[in-house]
């Protein structure tokens, strides 16, 4: 039985980032306790639903900033989840935490209700990079928070950065990573920077006043921090992400395998039974629903859902390659595909798969078929022959 993953959506930040789009909100520290109460409600209103008692063996909080949350808010909701569902044993249990907002007190509490696992935004050890990103911690703050969660007994964690900045010099980038590497945690994320439309830094690049990042550059920096960290033993699993030997991240695992999920929060999507759904955006709408929930629901969905599709066999295909090739060690197995739709990668894609070899953008190791290692840098435009565009 596949285990099943649940995700929950913080959307509270102490300040808005100027390139950030994800759905967060600054300056509504009041709802945090209401906001967290009707997370339990919807756990609990989704479980009292559920048809069968598969377990979940990943739990990962993300946001916004989780860690900005009350302790105790965290326990209630790691304890409604205990009730709600089925647990491994070997249950990870991710929170992600900005450096600065932690303290050795806080960090030994989430530890003590179940949390296993911490994914921390450095972002750059620069501090005039931190300060172009508008983040409000420094370098001393990681270094701080990775010794205080260490201490409380997390050993793993990971560190996210981020390239491709504007006027970032390769030698800025590097000292980053180095700096990063020193601090010998098991998981590295790394994200090149886009400048989205309707964010603070999207006007800025339109209107000229933000220097447009160099996509040379951040090859060369991807490509640089690859072989640097291969040699320091770390394993790229997927094009943004390396880990030390068997410490990946088991919940964007279940993500990239295509495999079912609860959202939970608002603005959280999840992905079970075939159904692909979305909660509402904006936390006070998500409270109202609580309060006169717009429809009637059904499993796997809550009052809090806006939309859902039932995801037909084709397109479950056409997503299971998107995802699985992310993955560049492991790719998508042929093998894994006929079990679970009946017919080859060959079959179900074979234009794409004829020209996507020819141009050497994709490889067969095995019995997986994958990215080649110069496709990594590209890897969207070959996703999106999968999708037919
Ligand atoms: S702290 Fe993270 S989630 Fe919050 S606004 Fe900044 S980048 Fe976005």
């Amino acid at each position: 039985m596949t285990p099943n993953s649940i995700y929950i959506h913080i959307p509270f930040c102490a300040h808005r980032c100027a390139y950030c789009d994800f759905n967060t909100y600054a300056g509504q520290e009041a709802l945090i306790a209401p906001y967290m109460d009707t997370l339990i409600r919807e756990i609990e209103s989704v479980s009292a639903l559920q048809p069968n008692s598969v377990p979940a063996h990943t739990i990962f909080f993300g946001g916004g900033t989780p860690s900005l949350v009350p302790t105790r808010h965290l326990l209630a909701v790691m304890e409604a989840l205990r009730h709600a569902f089925p647990l491994t044993a070997t249950l990870e249990a991710t929170l992600e935490a900005n450096p600065g907002t932690v303290s050795a007190r806080s960090l030994a509490e989430m530890r003590a209700a179940g949390l296993n696992r911490l994914s921390f935004g450095v972002q750059s050890a620069n501090p005039t990079e931190l300060r172009l990103l508008e983040r409000a911690h420094d370098f001393f703050d990681v270094i701080q928070s990775v010794q205080w969660a260490r201490q409380a007994g997390f050993e793993r964690l990971n560190l996210d950065l981020i390239y491709g900045l504007p006027e970032q010099t390769l030698q800025n980038w590097q000292n980053s990573v180095k700096r990063i590497t020193d601090l010998a945690p098991d998981h590295i994320s790394m994200y090149s920077l886009t400048l989205e439309q309707g964010t603070p830094f999207g006007r800025w690049a339109a209107r000229g006043l933000l220097p447009i990042p160099d996509p040379d550059l951040a090859a060369e920096m991807y490509e640089w921090a690859d072989e640097f960290l291969a040699g320091l033993g770390y394993l790229q699993y997927e094009i943004s992400n390396w880990a030390l030997p068997g410490q990946e991240s088991r919940h964007n695992l279940q993500y990239w395998r295509n495999l079912p999920y609860f959202g939970f929060g608002a603005g959280a999507h999840g992905s079970m039974d075939g159904i692909r759904y979305s909660n509402v955006l904006r936390i006070k709408t998500y409270l109202e629903r609580f309060s006169q929930p717009a429809h009637r629901y059904s499993y796997p969905l809550s009052f809090a859902n806006v939309d859902q599709t039932r995801t037909a066999p084709y397109e479950a295909m056409q997503e299971t390659m998107m995802l699985g090739l992310r993955l560049v060690q492991e790719g998508v197995s042929d093998t894994v595909f006929r079990a679970r739709f009946g017919l080859g990668i060959a079959d179900a894609f074979p234009q794409e798969l004829a020209d996507l070899l020819r141009l050497g953008l994709l490889e067969w190791q095995k019995d997986a078929l994958r990215l080649t290692p110069r496709a990594r840098l590209i890897g969207n435009q070959v996703f999106l022959r999968f999708v037919g565009e």
